[in-house]
């Protein structure tokens, strides 16, 4: 018998502006939480209506150390980076992108939602790199909407989109560095699903529309980050519609160095990161 875990701590998103000017909801780094090895950041972007104008997003800016992953649920996005990728990501669509050693990427609302306005609404997570990876290649993973894996419970109440490990036994497409479990699960009313986690994994699940029961535990409203306890399932059920994205990860154990978009083990290669970048060796984005 699988032993679920129950919610050990709750974390309220608090709500900070990043890049240009967007808003977005973030349940770590924050006071109450400034790790979830080996997860580094979870921020929500939006839900928002811009109008005609008025999108903002994150121009030219470096990373290294570790992995962006951008999830999109509405909207339409571009990137570009100093690697010469240059990619469009719109409604359910994931770009896995692995920094390592560095890149200066841009990531935009589309040309069309900058000058036409719309709704706006999706998640940005950093993974950290094992110190053996930091230093890596940059790399992509894009998933498209329409080839991201999906599990359903029998009933149909519970589906859950896999974008890194398995879910009911439906594998994601993306290759992660070490493990992890980016689940995106939606409840319809009477909705209950029960997943498999590793027993060595920090797990932890943020309801981001509606409110959600965790291991049977008081419903947790929208904006909940749950860090669970131990044990190698999590139970998750609604009474309405609600939606959550569940973050599962093998803990690096590894020491955190970090400034701004630099995450790396030491303070010597913070240093070096950033005199790599004031020196140009992060490179340009061809224009
Ligand atoms: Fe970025």
């Amino acid at each position: 018998m699988a032993v679920i875990r129950p919610v050990s701590r709750r974390i309220a998103a608090s709500r900070t502006v990043e890049g240009g000017g967007f808003v977005v909801r973030r349940p770590f780094p924050t006071r109450d939480l400034s790790l979830f090895d080996p997860f580094l950041l979870l921020d929500e972007m939006g839900p928002v209506e811009y109008a005609p104008g008025q999108a903002v997003g994150a121009p030219d800016h470096p990373h290294r150390g570790f992995e962006t992953v951008t999830y999109l649920l509405e909207g339409e996005f571009e990137h570009e980076d100093s690697a010469g990728h240059r990619g469009r990501l719109g409604a359910g669509d994931i770009q896995w992108m692995t920094a390592g050693r560095g890149v200066i990427h841009s990531e935009m609302p589309s040309a069309r939602v900058r000058r036409d306005g719309g709704r706006v609404h999706g998640f940005q997570v950093w993974v950290n790199l094992p110190a053996r990876d930091k230093m890596m290649a940059p790399r992509y993973q894009d998933v498209t909407h329409d080839a991201l894996p999906i599990a359903r419970t029998p009933d149909g109440l519970a589906s859950v989109k896999v974008v890194a490990g398995t879910a009911l036994g439906v594998a994601a497409r993306v290759q992660t560095r070490t493990p992890i479990l980016y689940f995106d699960v939606t409840l319809k009313p009477g909705g209950r699903v029960t997943l498999d986690v590793p027993h060595d994994f920090n797990v932890g699940v943020y309801v981001y529309d509606g409110t959600l029961s965790i291991a049977d535990a008081a419903p947790a409203p929208s904006g909940t980050f749950a860090v669970l306890g131990e044990g190698d399932a999590i139970s998750l059920a609604s009474a309405a519609d609600a939606r959550a994205l569940v973050l599962g990860g093998a803990p690096l154990d590894e020491p955190v160095a970090r400034y701004g978009p630099f995450v790396m083990n030491t303070e010597a290669e913070i240093h070096q990161a950033v005199d790599d970048f004031r020196s140009g060796r992060f490179g340009d984005i061809a224009r």
